[in-house]
């Protein structure tokens, strides 16, 4: 029979659980508990503890964190802060085929995509899992943070699927714990209220649950997502280093670790980074710790230094007490945020490899009392082992569909449900929730929209997320094409259905015609996400630039047989060379009608040419050829003889003519227009939208020091913007 089991795919540990008679940890193949969310390069691709120690000798091709970048563009904050962060060394960058804004991550010189990166850690564990068992792993149970949105879910989906494993169901970490810790189990109709605490490597979450016949409802959750291990772990370094500086009377120790050769200087910090966090967990249980590390250190007369420090359990305390403190601090942030008083929390499960720390339990137990805190032995292995028993409650259903209820069990995570839809009223936009706070999941809602023009094609439809701070995030972007000619304000019903891993999808139709319901396929941040965006832009561009309306339907048209040929397809089967055959093909279709019709007649570039060097140049101009120019445009325009308005057309280049640089800055403004219009958002080493800015500020500075007289200096500026120009020439 083949095997399903419970992953927790961790930041910092991912741990593997299976449930038959009772729950079990599979250790890895190295004989570990926990297996290093870890990927490194070493001629090959390898994967946990061995990639970890790497970090000792190629830190730059050894990735870690990949939760972080999960589902994420270089835009979003988290990706921005772990660049900042100066914790990770390896290369992140933006996916080089420049058709989308994901985040790629670069290992032995090749760039991947994170759930890439993540499908090869689950491969291990299901590798490892299927020695252990000595059967074929094809389901599990996975668990993600409470916080993940649609699209971090679906790139975890993603990842699974790469590592050929059939997700049973994606858990929230806190559900998970909630069920290892057994406080689901209550009589009907009684209700539980938790809040987990999970103090991991890298973050620190916090969650309120409560639990009444089967179900989780989150109250709200919390945390800080850059507070974990880790930093305990840079104080202890400090504390270590600043004992070595003492007992050996140097001045500025990184001084001396910044001058080791490269080879050296890598060892050095591996060393020191692994020996302090396998300090760090001895404290847990004895009253001091060593850390030693002979030959690599050199003094300033390149005497090797032998590090042997002992840290004492009162020390290491010392350091652990403001981040204890800091958690306390923020469960208090939360309670006050759902307007809970601590009396209402019936437990406060402690999960997670920090929480392993006695002072964790007992600051928490002298704050809220000893009855309160619920640990286990193992608190890190909380969330796989409540993976493994709901895998194991779904392991009879595996036929089933994952939305269908029955197939669930009695366990459905009902949350906060933020997601919202745009709407239009009288042309303004404005944001609507879709599913209501706390409806039990699976849930089906239904909304009615208007067509807002007669025989509209095409309707947008864009999914948003949770407003942080007034901002939505955008996680899916579809099409709805009508079929039919529908007069203006025609109803059109959207039913939303949000199945148990809260991934939505959408169907439409017309009101009163069922039998033309479609379902949407949704881009969720990938390629496909890139593809719908780009058609999104160009379809407003086109009714904002095209001169005609038949320029426009052409258009339109080419985009409905594209989408059309995406919906034959099928959500499930569209492979990514779709998504960037559609990309391409309507960039280039948009171009092609918009060349086509700027095959404008000579007289019309030359006035329109002329007009805006009278416009942005009017006082630099000869008051003759000034006077001459308006009067040309005036008889161009009236004349009906063709001979005799080729003649006038040509005297009117002629003029402006004279006026080259002049001409030539006013170019800067649309070149820098078309380079925004290129696909990817680097070109070489530069951003795009940097050039666009540079270019845009040269071209003002350059109409300054012309009208200011200044023309050589004008000039310079013009040259300058030139040189960023023909960066992009084959392009433009
Ligand atoms: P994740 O962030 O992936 O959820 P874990 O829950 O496994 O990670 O937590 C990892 C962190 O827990 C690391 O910083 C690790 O050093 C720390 N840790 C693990 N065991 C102990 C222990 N016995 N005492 C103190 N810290 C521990
Ligand atoms: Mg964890």
């Amino acid at each position: 029979m083949k095997k399903a089991i419970g992953i927790d795919l961790g930041t910092t540990n991912s741990v593997v659980a299976f449930k038959d008679t009772s729950v079990k940890i599979l250790r890895n193949k190295e004989g570990d508990e926990l297996t290093r969310s870890c990927v490194g390069f070493k001629d090959e691709i390898i994967v946990g503890k061995v990639a970890y120690q790497l970090l000792g000798r190629d830190p730059i091709n050894t990735i870690r964190s990949v939760k972080r970048l999960m589902g994420s563009t270089l835009k979003d904050k988290a990706v921005i802060d772990l660049m900042n962060s100066g914790h990770y060394k390896y290369g992140i960058t933006s996916y080089n085929d420049g058709t989308d804004d994901a985040v790629a991550v670069v290992l032995g010189g090749k760039q991947y995509r994170p759930e890439q990166i993540s499908a090869k850690i689950l491969k291990k564990l299901k590798d490892d899992a299927e020695e252990k068992l000595g059967d074929e792993v094809t389901h599990a149970v996975i668990t993600v943070p409470a916080y993940f949105t649609e699209r971090q879910k679906n790139a975890t989906l993603k990842a699974a699927e790469i590592a050929g494993l059939k997700v049973q169901k994606l858990l929230a970490e806190p559900t998970a714990a909630a069920i290892a810790y057994g406080v689901d189990n209550l009589k009907p109709g009684d209700a539980t209220t938790v809040m987990i605490y999970d103090f991991g490597g890298g973050t620190f979450d916090l969650s309120i649950l409560t639990i009444v016949d089967g179900e989780y409802i989150a109250a709200g959750t919390g945390g800080d997502r850059w507070l974990g291990g880790d930093d305990i772990d840079r104080k202890l370094q400090a504390l270590i280093l600043n004992k070595v500086a003492q007992e050996y009377s140097i001045n500025d120790i990184s001084k001396l670790i910044q001058k080791l050769p490269e080879k050296r200087r890598y060892q050095f910090e591996g060393q020191i980074l692994f020996q302090t966090e396998a300090a760090k967990i001895q404290l847990s249980s004895t009253n001091s710790a060593s850390v030693t590390i002979d030959s690599i250190l050199e003094d300033e007369n390149g005497d090797i230094i032998d590090i042997d420090i002992s840290i004492t359990r009162q020390e290491f305390e010392k350091i652990v007490k403001p981040f204890v403190e800091r958690s306390i601090e923020l469960i208090e942030t939360l309670l006050k945020e759902v307007g809970y008083d601590i009396g209402m929390l019936d437990k406060i499960l402690l999960v997670g490899g920090t929480s392993c720390i006695p002072l964790v339990k007992q600051m928490l137990s002298e704050r809220y009392g000893a009855e309160k805190i619920k640990i286990s032995e193992k608190p890190m292995l909380a969330v796989a082992e409540g993976a493994a028993i709901l895998s194991h409650r779904l392991d009879d259903s595996y036929e089933r569909s994952p939305d269908d209820s029955t197939a669930i069990g009695e366990i459905s995570y009902s949350a906060s449900h933020n997601y919202y839809i745009e709407v239009a009223d009288d042309n303004v936009m404005r944001k609507e929730r879709i599913i209501e706070k706390l409806t039990p999941l699976p849930a089906k809602t239904s909304k009615t929209f208007k067509t807002t023009t007669n025989n509209q094609k095409v309707v947008k439809v864009a999914l948003f997320s949770d407003p942080e701070k007034g901002d939505f995030g955008m996680q899916a972007l579809g099409y709805y094409l009508i079929k039919e000619n529908l007069p203006i304000q025609s109803e059109l019903v959207f039913d939303f259905q949000l199945d148990t891993n809260e991934i939505l999808t959408v169907n439409v139709y017309p009101k009163g015609k069922r039998n033309q319901e479609m379902q949407i396929i949704l881009g969720r941040g990938n390629i496909d996400h890139k593809a719908l965006d780009i058609i999104d832009t160009l379809i407003n561009k086109s009714t904002r630039e095209f001169r005609t309306a038949d320029g426009e339907e052409e258009f339109v048209n080419f985009v409905t047989k594209k989408i059309t040929e995406i919906e034959k397809e099928g959500v499930a089967n569209i492979s990514d060379n779709k998504w960037h055959e559609v990309f391409y093909t309507t960039t280039e279709k948009y171009d092609e009608i918009k060349s086509t019709e700027n095959r404008t007649p000579k007289a019309e570039k030359a006035i329109f040419r002329a007009k805006r060097l009278l416009m942005e140049f009017g006082e630099l101009l000869d008051q003759f050829d000034k006077g001459a120019m308006i009067e040309l445009i005036k008889q161009i325009e009236t004349t009906t003889e063709d001979e005799e308005k080729n003649q006038l057309v040509d005297l009117l280049i002629e003029k402006y003519e004279q006026y080259g640089v002049l001409n030539v800055t006013l170019q800067i403004e649309s070149y820098a227009e078309r380079i925004l219009e290129i696909p990817g958002t680097t070109i070489g080493s530069t951003s795009k939208q940097a050039d666009y800015d540079r270019l845009i500020r040269l071209y003002n500075d350059a109409k300054i020091k012309f009208k200011s007289g200044s023309f050589d200096n004008g000039k310079e500026l013009v040259n300058q913007a030139f040189t960023i120009i023909e960066k992009y020439d084959q392009w433009l």
